[in-house]
């Protein structure tokens, strides 16, 4: 199994936003314990300060101005790693003979993508997830946020739904990421839409049509929607749809680390997947599942 979704620090107040070799040989003697023979380090973009410095301020064509204050508060709780030291201690970690893979969840910012992408070049990736955490200016999956119940409230589901799927089509259009992470996140919150099919027809399609795998994540067993993303439906289209996948636990603690990999493995089967893909410096590399 693969765990292709890790990060090395908490959505809490940092005493250090350092990446180490000796955490990530934790990590591994951790997660290997569990049946795991690869991670790949997928730490927020949001976490680096050089993409706040490309980015910053995105969010200001929102129309609430509270809700933009919220989010430059939220941004700035986040903020203050150093993409440079990151990358450099994955790498020495892959030199050091660990099963780790360099790579970055990559939040979807609307207008942004083309930035993004140029500074993501400059570095030896071996994958990129592509994650759709924030509509407008509302960061949806941050389930205690004080708006977040008006949010859903005043949108509705189906909206909600719709602006969701979009970004992930527009993310996906944009080619900056190599798999689709939480592919149905919208659901976090437990908010359905009463005919998913459509949404997870344009999902799918925006996988398969841009080149993109598919994440299973096992993190929406910890929330509200309580069960994996993605859905057993959209699971099975992305498989009819010949969209490969990858597994990933989302781990922000080493408790969570590489949780559940073994019920993800066996949604798979169930879809009729026979594969898992790794990657190596963003090439996919097939393994049996
Ligand atoms: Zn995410
Ligand atoms: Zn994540």
């Amino acid at each position: 199994m693969i765990d292709y979704h890790v990060h090395l620090w908490r959505h809490a107040p940092q005493t250090s936003l350092q990446a180490d070799v000796d955490q990530l040989a934790e990590y591994c003697v951790y997660s290997r314990r569990l049946g795991v023979t690869e991670l790949a380090v997928t730490e927020h973009s949001s976490r680096f300060v050089q993409f706040d410095t490309l980015v910053r301020g995105w969010w200001e064509g929102d129309p609430s101005p509270a809700r933009r204050a919220e989010t430059c508060t939220c941004w700035d709780d986040e903020l203050g790693a150093d993409l440079d030291q990151y990358v450099d201690a994955a790498l020495a970690a892959k030199a050091a003979g660990l099963p780790v893979r360099l790579g970055l969840e990559v939040d979807y910012l609307p207008g942004q993508m083309a930035k993004v992408a140029a500074l993501l070049a400059g570095h030896p990736f071996d994958v990129l997830l592509g994650s759709v955490h924030w509509i407008g200016a509302w960061l949806f999956d941050a389930l205690d946020w004080a708006e977040a119940q008006q949010q859903w409230a005043s949108r509705g589901v189906e909206r909600v739904w719709d602006d969701y799927t979009r970004s992930v089509e527009e993310l996906a259009s944009t080619g900056t990421a190599d798999v689709l992470a939480h592919p149905d996140l919208a659901k976090v919150a437990g908010q359905r839409p009463a005919a998913p099919d459509e949404f997870y027809h344009r999902i799918a399609e925006a996988a398969r049509s841009c080149g993109l795998a598919a994440e299973l994540n096992s993190a929406g067993w910890r929330k509200p929607c309580g069960e994996a993303y993605p859905a057993a439906a959209l699971l099975r289209r992305f498989h009819d749809y010949g969209v490969p996948i990858t597994t990933g636990s989302d781990a922000h603690q080493l408790a969570d680390l590489s949780w559940r990999l073994a019920d993800l493995t066996a949604a798979a089967q169930a879809a009729g997947y026979l594969e898992v893909t790794a990657f190596r410096a963003r090439n996919r590399v097939p393994q049996p599942l």
